[in-house]
């Protein structure tokens, strides 16, 4: 479980069906016609921004016989219920007039700069932009999905980070684009790291922990225990066992989401300025898709985040 850095709140005991109880007390859940959006109330304050996590919860896609809110285009459903589910993400979000700009994912480094509404989808694994009325998103069914924002400049960008990304430094990357486009400093950045597979659920092989510590000096943190397959195994000699006849290495579990936040860190973004989810995708399938868990048959969710044209007036208060 990843407690909630930032803050340092604790979790409240909450009311039966509070509308807060999104996993850290610190996330909000949005509920818009049955379409359930999780979000960072310190994100939600700017007037001048949208932003949304959704979750599988709502849309016209059935699986399992259930309906679900897929926004991926995956074999198993049409294309016009996913064309349906991201309209009611954007209208849950309050992004309807909105721009979606989704990314050709590859797991990659790549990152995209919109200056304006784009023709083709780019191949890339985050973008960035500071053109208001573009809703950039990236996909995710256990990858971490990272939000940033630059309250001094107004650009935003959006994050796909697994593993391969995530090795490859992609958020670090993404800010320093941020850095180099719109002139933004880490330390005004506020990072929003969604659901994502959790330290309990992901099990990686020694040598993603292998190439994790050769790229990360304090490596050992992100992983259950840090072994990268090259250990002696005291066990083959004690046991005699013929070659051949070891037990196969074992698995190491990885929190992908400590990771992206001790990079967000390094990076220079400020401890209280990152909000984690601490929502598993693999535990909590009620809520979310989990790619590892489901296999192909599962759905995609998506966190978007864009600029609006004009700010939002603040909400009136009703008269006595
Ligand atoms: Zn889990």
């Amino acid at each position: 479980m990843v407690a909630a850095k930032g803050s340092g709140t604790k979790k409240k005991k909450t009311k039966k069906r509070s509308p807060r109880k999104a996993g850290t007390s610190q996330w909000t859940e949005r509920v818009q016609r049955g379409t359930r959006i999780l979000q960072v109330p310190a994100l939600v304050k700017l007037p001048w921004l949208v932003h949304g996590f959704s979750t599988r919860v709502g849309g016209v896609s059935k699986l399992d016989g259930k309906r679900v809110l897929n926004l991926g285009f995956t074999e198993w459903d049409a294309r016009d219920n996913v064309k349906e589910n991201r309209r009611r993400l954007q209208a849950a979000v309050g992004a309807q007039d909105f721009k979606l700009v989704s990314l050709l994912q590859f797991h990659s480094d790549a990152i995209a700069h919109f200056e304006g509404a784009p023709t083709e989808p780019s191949r890339a694994d985050a973008s960035v932009t500071k053109i208001p009325g573009l809703l950039l998103a990236v996909q995710t069914a256990d990858c971490v999905p990272v939000l940033l924002v630059d309250p001094k400049n107004r650009a935003v960008a959006a994050v796909h980070a697994g593993w391969r990304g995530t090795l490859a430094r992609i958020v670090e990357k993404a800010i320093g684009r941020m850095q180099m486009q719109f002139g933004s400093h880490a330390v005004d950045l506020l990072a929003a790291i969604g659901p994502a597979i959790g330290g309990c659920c992901y099990e990686v092989g020694t040598e993603v922990a292998a190439a994790f510590s050769g790229q990360f000096a304090n490596a050992a943190e992100f992983f259950d225990e840090l072994r990268t397959g090259d250990e002696p195994n005291p066990l083959q000699w004690l046991n005699m066992m013929p070659p051949g006849h070891q037990p196969p290495p074992k698995k190491v579990l990885l929190d992908l989401r400590k990771a992206n936040h001790s990079q967000l860190e390094a990076a220079g973004v400020t401890a209280a300025n990152i909000f984690i989810s601490d929502l598993c995708t693999g535990c909590r399938r009620d809520l979310l898709f989990s790619y590892r868990k489901e296999g192909a048959e599962t759905g995609r969710m998506m966190a978007v985040i864009g600029i609006r044209a004009s700010d939002k007036k603040p909400a009136s208060r009703p008269k006595a």
